[in-house]
């Protein structure tokens, strides 16, 4: 591979776009099999993509200035054993490109070659899925250049893939089904064991009500030790109760798997059971009784991931405290944990005043500023223009 531009002079086929998203409930159920509810955000990654006619792939972000370029045929040789040789940011959209050539087993001989210029608002590293914004975009672009006809849960699947083998992250599936599926104003009720994905309006702009994203700014060196620990106690407890995946388990099982379990594996094993049937609970109540009424669940899945799975952190928690004191209606840490961002679902108006509380608190408890801002449910990947 070269990091030389070769330009052979090509034409602008198209721009794509992919969203970010936020989660809104459903934290570390998804590789337990199990339910999650997040949303596309209006943030997107746009990709300009022009074909060229010497079986190459170029990718350009606005984030770097050196450009990536690499012959189509070399992709299967690079990916996942040489992926080293490939700085990290180009390791998702070519990941992408590789991940499809092998899903479709299309012969890199009938593909043309493309330069794939990408321009983002995406946070990076805020919880919004950056990389799967980029990945979706890179997605749909090339499902639609190269007429390879993948569905949507195709495209995601490559997404995944080129995360966890290209680029090296062991990541679930929900960030990019959510980018791929998204719609205006709902969410995507995803199964993780399934697949199968179901839209679900969520009805905020009606009801006057916004979704508040407080980044913390928080980024903690053991997140990902921490991770793995957590995964680690959520496979010991389904292995103590038989289970292929805790999505196996009611909150039923709750009582026999305490009687089984060491205290902190039993906490963890709580965490994930109660948060997939917060989510079931979730996807009902907005269909019964609108987003209103989703309130309490947020705030239950909070402390849950405060007290039993311990993954949340002082800001995070200060960020729910005060939002709710200043009148959300719910709040919870989102993501991974032990930094990144809280939502709050609020009424419009409020959201000034929780703004500034919120502000005011960090101040006061001396930690650093945070970012805050509104997000709105937003379509999925697609062809702009
Ligand atoms: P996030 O929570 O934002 O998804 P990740 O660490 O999973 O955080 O992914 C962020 C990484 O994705 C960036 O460090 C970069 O390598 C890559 N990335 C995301 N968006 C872009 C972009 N527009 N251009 C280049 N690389 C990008
Ligand atoms: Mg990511």
């Amino acid at each position: 591979m070269s990091t030389t531009p070769v330009s052979t002079g090509t034409l602008t086929t198209g721009v794509w776009s992919g969203p970010g998203r936020v989660n809104l409930i459903g934290e570390h159920t998804d590789y337990n099999d199990g339910f999650v509810f997040p949303f596309a955000i209006e943030y997107r990654t746009s990709v300009a993509l022009a074909v060229r006619d010497d079986g190459r792939i170029r990718v350009s972000s606005s984030f770097d200035p050196e450009p990536v370029e690499v012959a189509l045929a070399d992709l299967a040789g690079l990916f996942p054993d040489r992926r080293d040789e490939v700085i990290e940011w180009a390791r998702y959209p070519l990941g992408v490109a590789w991940a499809l050539l092998e899903a479709t087993g299309a012969d890199v001989a009938s593909v043309t070659g493309v330069d794939l210029t990408f321009t983002s608002d995406v946070p990076v590293g805020a919880g919004l899925s950056s990389s799967a914004a980029i990945e979706s975009a890179t997605a749909a672009a090339l499902n639609d250049v190269w007429g390879l006809g993948l569905d949507r849960v195709a495209l995601a699947r490559a997404g995944r893939r080129a995360e966890n083998e290209a680029v090296g992250a062991p990541t679930g599936i929900m960030d990019q089904m959510a980018s791929l599926l998204g719609r205006a104003d709902a969410g995507t009720f995803l199964d993780c064991r399934s697949l199968e994905a179901e839209v679900v309006d969520l009805g905020f702009a009606p009801a006057g009500l916004e979704l508040l994203v407080i980044d913390t700014k928080v980024t903690h060196a053991h997140s990902t030790g921490g991770y793995g620990e957590r995964r680690a106690a959520c496979e010991r407890g389904a292995a103590i109760m038989g289970v292929a995946a805790l999505r196996d388990l009611s909150v039923d099982d709750l009582p026999r798997a305490q009687e089984l379990m060491d205290d902190v594996t039993f906490r963890r094993v709580r965490h994930v059971v109660t948060e997939d049937q917060r989510v079931l609970d979730a996807v009902a109540t907005l269909r019964s009784d609108g987003p209103r009424a989703i309130g309490p669940l947020l705030d239950a899945s909070h402390v849950s991931m405060r007290d039993d799975f311990e993954i949340s952190v002082p800001e995070l928690d200060l960020a729910v405290e005060t939002a709710r004191a200043a009148g959300a209606i719910g709040a919870r840490m989102t993501g991974g944990g032990f930094g990144g961002a809280a939502i709050a679902l609020i009424d419009h108006e409020l959201v000034g005043p929780a703004t500034a509380a919120v502000e005011a608190a960090f101040v006061d408890a001396g930690f650093a500023a945070p970012h805050i801002f509104t997000v709105h449910p937003s379509e999925g990947a697609r062809r702009d223009s």
